[in-house]
Parts: C-alpha cells; sequence; structure tokens
C-alpha cells in the first residue's frame, strides 16, 4: 500500500529587538546568569507588562511578508503552566486573537513550486533557561532569556515529504533574515522547529493519527528525523498497528525519534486572555507604513535576477536564498557586469571555498571587488581560465588583490605568438608518433598536444592561441 506523509511545521523566530517583549531589559546574548532581569520579566507582584512595539512592527513585517491577513484587533492570552524556568507560573503567549491568519510563501520543490499555508502568526515571550550542574545535584536557572520576544510562525499540513519540509523551512529562514527581524540560526536556537507528522493511504481524505517532534536543530535533522518517522510509522501501519498520538524526541546520535509523553500527558493550559494588557489595535496607516519598508524579498530578487541578469532559475535561487550572498553577487557584478560568469565563480569557487572554510559570506576572504578584478584579468586576457583558478586560491589564502599576485608570481598569459609558436615546434618535434597518429586521422589527440604546450608552458599560454597555432603546424 502507498502512503502518503501529511506535515505540518511549527516555527518559532527570536525577533532581534534590542529590549525584551514587555520590559526595557536587554536581549543580548552571553551576558552573565540573571543580569538582563527586571521586576516584571521576573514576574514579581503588582507589576505591569508594556508592550514594545518594535515586536509588533516586526511580526507585522513578517505576516505582510507572508501574505497573511493582519488583525485589527488581537490579544495576549496567558498560557498556564508550571516550571521552574517560568517566574510568572504563565507565559503571555496569543491564543484565540492572533495577530495575523491565512497566509502562504510558494517554495520551490523538485517538482516545481508548492504553495504552502501559513495558519496563524502569533507573538509570545520566551521562557528562561535551566542549568544542570555535572557535579552536584543541583540545578540553576537563567532569567535572561525571560520574556525575549518570540513569534510562532503556524504552517497548514500542506507539506507532503520531508524535502518540502526542508525547502520551506530554508524560505521560510531566508525572509526572516531578509526581514531583518530574526537571525535564524538553527543551531544557536532564534529559529525552533518542531514538526507534525501523520501518514495516510494515498487518495484518502481522513487524516492519520500524528505525532509531534521535537529537538529538530538543524535543517539536515528536520529532514531526517521525518524521513525516519514516516518510515516508522509506515511499518506499523502495515503490520497492522496503530499509531500513538504523542510527542517525539529526535535523538540525532542513534538517527531515530523516541517517545517523550504520551497524549494523557498532554497539557491543557487553560488559556484565557491576559487582563494586564489591553486589546492590540493595529490601524491602516500602521500597516500602509509597513508595507512601504519592506525590502525587497526573496522571491522578488530570484525574479529580478533571472530577468535583469538572465540567470538560470537555479543561479537565481540559490545566489537569492541569502540577503548577504545576493548583495555579494550584486556588488560584484556592479564592476564586472557579465552577471553569468560572476555567478559561476561564486557558486563555484566562491562558495567551495566558504564551506571548506565553514565561513559566511560576510566573512569571505575575498572582497567582490577583488572577485571582480580577478575576472577582469580574464577578460581583458591577462590571465588564462585555469591560472585565475590558481590566483584566487592564492587571494583566498592571503587576501592580496589578483592583479598583485599576477605580478609577483609571473603569472602573466602568453599572447605572443612566436613564443607560443616555439613552444609548438618543440612539442611537435618531441612526439613524432602522436604526430603520425593526428595525421592519420586520430585528431583526438589535438587535447594531448595542448595539453603538453600547457606543461611547458606552466599553463601560461594562451588557450585559444595554442589551439589555432597547434591546428596549422599539425595540419
Ligand atoms: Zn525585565
Amino acid at each position: 500500500m502507498e502512503f502518503e506523509p501529511v506535515i505540518g511545521l511549527e516555527v518559532h523566530a527570536q525577533l532581534k529587538t534590542k529590549t525584551k517583549i514587555f520590559c526595557g531589559c536587554s536581549t543580548s546574548f552571553g551576558a552573565p546568569p540573571n543580569t538582563h532581569t527586571c521586576p516584571v520579566c521576573l514576574g514579581m507582584p503588582g507589576v505591569l507588562p508594556v508592550l514594545n512595539k518594535k515586536v509588533v512592527d516586526y511580526t507585522l513585517r513578517m505576516a505582510l511578508a507572508t501574505n497573511c491577513e493582519i488583525a485589527r484587533e488581537s490579544r495576549f492570552a496567558r498560557k498556564n503552566y508550571f516550571y521552574p524556568d517560568l517566574p510568572k507560573g504563565y507565559q503571555i503567549s496569543q491564543y484565540e486573537l492572533p495577530i495575523a491568519e491565512h497566509g502562504f510563501i510558494d517554495v520551490e520543490v523538485d517538482d516545481g513550486q508548492q504553495r504552502i499555508g501559513i495558519t496563524r502568526i502569533h507573538m509570545e515571550e520566551d521562557a528562561g533557561k535551566l542549568g544542570h550542574d555535572p557535579d552536584r545535584p543541583v540545578s540553576m536557572v537563567d532569567f535572561n532569556r525571560t520574556g525575549v520576544p518570540l513569534i510562532e510562525i503556524v504552517s497548514e499540513p500542506d507539506i507532503r515529504s520531508a524535502r518540502e519540509a526542508g525547502a520551506y523551512l530554508r524560505h521560510l529562514r531566508s525572509i526572516v533574515r531578509y526581514l531583518g527581524i530574526c537571525d535564524g540560526n538553527l543551531e544557536e536556537g532564534s529559529f525552533r522547529c518542531d514538526a507534525n507528522v501523520s501518514i495516510r493511504p494515498k487518495g484518502a481524505e481522513k487524516l492519520g493519527t500524528r505525532t509531534e517532534l521535537k529537538n529538530l536543530n538543524s535543517f539536515k535533522h528536520v529532514e531526517k528525523a521525518l524521513l525516519y518517522e514516516i518510515g516508522r510509522q509506515r511499518e506499523i501501519l502495515l503490520e497492522g498497528g496503530q499509531i500513538v498520538q504523542e510527542t517525539r524526541l529526535w535523538d540525532p546520535d542513534n538517527n531515530k525519534t523516541t517517545s517523550m509523553r504520551g497524549k494523557e500527558e498532554a497539557h491543557d493550559y487553560r488559556y484565557f486572555p491576559d487582563p494586564d494588557l489591553l486589546p492590540l489595535v493595529i490601524d491602516d496607516k500602521w500597516i500602509r507604513r509597513l508595507k512601504n519598508s519592506l525590502p525587497e524579498l526573496p522571491d522578488q530578487k530570484n525574479k529580478r535576477f533571472m530577468e535583469k541578469f538572465d540567470l538560470p532559475s537555479y543561479d537565481a535561487g540559490l545566489l537569492t536564498s541569502d540577503r548577504e550572498l545576493a548583495d555579494y553577487f550584486e556588488a560584484c557584478i556592479s564592476q564586472f557586469p557579465r552577471p553569468k560568469q560572476v555567478s559561476n565563480w561564486i557558486m563555484g569557487s566562491l562558495l567551495g571555498l566558504l564551506n571548506a572554510q565553514d565561513k559566511t559570506i560576510t566573512e569571505s576572504p575575498i572582497s567582490p571587488q577583488n572577485l571582480a578584478r580577478l575576472l577582469a584579468l580574464i577578460e581583458e586576457g591577462t590571465i588564462s581560465g585555469k591560472i585565475a583558478k590558481t590566483v584566487f586560491d592564492e587571494m583566498a589564502r592571503t587576501g592580496k588583490p589578483a592583479k598583485q599576485i599576477v605580478a609577483e608570481k609571473g603569472l602573466v598569459q602568453i599572447t605572443d605568438t612566436d613564443a607560443i609558436d616555439d613552444v609548438v615546434a618543440k612539442v611537435i618535434s618531441k612526439n613524432p608518433k602522436e604526430v603520425e597518429a593526428y595525421k592519420n586521422g586520430k585528431t583526438k589527440l589535438l587535447g594531448f598536444f595542448v595539453g603538453q604546450v600547457m606543461r611547458e608552458t606552466k599553463g601560461k599560454a594562451n588557450p585559444k592561441l595554442v589551439n589555432e597555432i597547434l591546428k596549422r603546424k599539425l595540419e
């Protein structure tokens, strides 16, 4: 029997505001424990939360970028539960009346574009953090993170494969980073994802029993965990068993999910409207102002790159997946206006280099200006494409500009016809057997001769001239 997975994702994105959602404490990371706290975020009696307007701005930007309908009036609610990292005994979130609903984003998957619905986006505060002392039987709590603003983005169960889930998540992350509202770092927890997954016989309407997956802290883990879970559920159903509704934890060391808690332990949070916070009213002027201030988003940039620079869809998609990478590309072509050549060098050599050094584009040892100048040297015929690769590696190692490396290492291309003539003559006289074979019709040997000439000239001979001269002399 063929099964179809049904997946929905819940993403928590930490907003990059300077201060917390309901008080003036700093959100900066890495401070000594409990130094970014005040009576409000510590939940002292008698204090009142005051909503940070920037949090609303950022959430609305996300809502607009994901085609959501914005609620003119939304409410904060208390989500009640006890845990030592939650000093108030409740988390302020939004429940019945979230700020945004009914959106969507389009993601690129193998067989084309797929529209994934966004059920809702709401604002909430983060909890604190527990630390466990490995040497003593104690736990410590740090409230610095308490009250740091989050948005939760809930997708519709529109996702049908692990790959699609990965594509959706990458696209969502690219949007928050373009908007500048979240740094989108899964590993550091500023962009977290839980997944709901069930499977059903292909063609069936009714949804199967779902499980919830947690601890998915990298794109790779999300896809692997979903694949594992889909396989696990399939096996149970094929053996005539039943799926238990439960929360399961991804165990990246053993590549499997394990049961964390069952439905009978599921929380009933007893949400109710927070009496300390007024309904949040948003008028048209506010929305218009934010709409006008939105940056060019990944989809728009992708389209522009394809139309204006005539780039293939693959190139445009990759270059615009990251705002900084797109900026790098544009800085490069402003000085060397050959988009496809620039794109090839960025996607091949540059991203390869950054990958190997585990660096981001903003940490690139080669500036866009220097890459543009290197490509200009090839274009002018000063160096060959092959030598350019050597110069590129040297640029990465030393940070020196291309011109200086070419001068210091004597890498200027040989375009002097007489000089190439001499080398060609030498190669021909050294390889009489190959010359004979070539003349008898084995013209494939041209490559062999070109290789020999290049070796003699240490790759510096202009390949076009080498080809011309060789053909002339061999025929
Ligand atoms: Zn505070």
